[in-house]
């Protein structure tokens, strides 16, 4: 299997600013890790550095008017109406570069894409993307540009099937908004429940519009979900759609906020449930298209995508970090020097609610999506 990995050193020269907790370190840590595992060098592997994505590809999904507005407040032009397109003070603040570091996301998973499509690796990992709330006409959590939603379209324009499974905490509400109409693109998102976290939706009646109608799959979440929990149900909902759906790409969104000890969600994953979860994308993958997404507790993140980018490969990897890394990574890492985690099993009661819930809305995707795809 031929992989490449896509990165670009250029992403450490941006910055969100000092309060915001989406920090760009966080790609260069993950890196990091990576290399010094090894998992940089490996026979049939190629790392690749993208350049930002051309304007003309991403007017594919925003506006003219909200590139315009978006280009001129990272330069530091006064935008006086930036707010209604989402940008300001709070989530997406306006910040020198923002547009440059959104294209160049962009760009990285755009190729990711073309190199998949074209068949000259078989999965791609471009972890600098997966922002995947950005909406045409305005940023939206932490999110400039749409650069699955671009990634898609790129598959999309080589005719190929996609299924594009996001397993961020909170819901893929751009990308599912982006194709919900349409039966070409199947939207899978694990989340959690959107009446209690950012972004409000992805819920399991939302399923999909004329031709989409059936292509859009929610399971949301109660807080607290553990890995056996998050894992049942998935295995549930994942094979069953992936077998109906019969995609000839994956685009997986591998967010890995969903972890336990991330500040901004209350899911309860560890980095060994992530991976496990990303496994059984693997298997219903014909070829990968990986992407990022979020994750602010930022050991989790070098850990998380570090195993994804090994089980990408087919490589194990030893369970103690590199010595080096524990140096590197110290000021994150908290102590934790092993890949996998080891945490202390959640109050039962907290369980059986976190397994009920997840089981309703297993049966309500069987019943309201299922026998529209064909799924059992
Ligand atoms: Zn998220």
């Amino acid at each position: 299997m031929r992989t490449a990995l896509i990165h670009s050193p250029a992403y450490s020269r941006y910055d969100y600013g000092p309060s915001h907790p989406l920090r760009m370190e966080r790609l260069g840590l993950a890196f990091a890790l990576m290399e010094a595992y090894g998992l940089t060098r490996l026979p049939g592997t190629r790392v690749i550095a993208p350049d930002p994505a051309e304007e003309s590809a991403i007017r594919g999904f925003h506006t003219a008017e909200y590139l315009d507005v978006l280009r001129a407040a990272s330069r530091g032009a006064e935008v006086p109406a930036a707010y209604r397109y989402g940008l300001g003070p709070g989530d997406n603040p306006i910040w020198p570069g923002c547009y440059e570091a959104s294209a160049l996301a962009c760009g990285g998973s755009i190729l990711a894409a073309e190199l998949v499509a074209r068949g000259e690796v078989g999965r791609a990992f471009a972890f600098g993307g997966g922002l995947h709330h950005a909406m045409p006409d305005r940023a939206s959590g932490f999110c400039y540009l749409n650069d699955a939603v671009l990634a898609i379209q790129t598959l999309r324009r080589h005719g190929l099937r996609v299924l594009y499974v996001d397993i961020d905490a909170h819901h893929g509400d751009g990308v599912q908004a982006a194709f919900y109409q349409t039966d070409d693109v199947l939207t899978l998102s694990t989340h959690e429940r959107g009446d209690r976290l950012f972004p409000g939706t992805g819920f399991v009646e939302e399923i999909g519009e004329g031709r989409g109608r059936g292509y859009a799959v929610n399971l949301s979440l109660n807080p607290y979900t553990d890995d056996a929990v998050y894992l049942d149900a998935f295995d549930q909902v994942l094979p069953a759609v992936a077998q109906a759906f019969e995609p000839d790409v994956v685009v997986a969104q591998l967010g890995i906020d969903s972890h336990r000890t991330d500040p901004l969600t209350h899911l309860a994953l560890t980095v060994d449930g992530f991976a496990a979860a990303v496994r059984r994308i693997l298997d219903r993958a014909p070829r990968l298209v990986a992407l990022g997404g979020g994750g602010y507790d930022l050991a989790n993140v070098a850990r998380a995508w570090t195993a994804a980018w090994a089980l990408m490969n087919e490589v194990t990897v030893p369970e103690h970090l590199p010595p080096g890394f524990l140096t590197t990574g110290a000021r994150h890492l908290a102590g934790r020097t092993t890949l996998w985690d080891d945490p202390s099993p959640l109050p039962i009661e907290t369980v059986r609610a976190a397994r009920e819930f997840a089981e309703r809305q297993v049966l309500g995707l069987r019943r309201l999506v299922f026998p529209i795809l064909g799924a059992s």
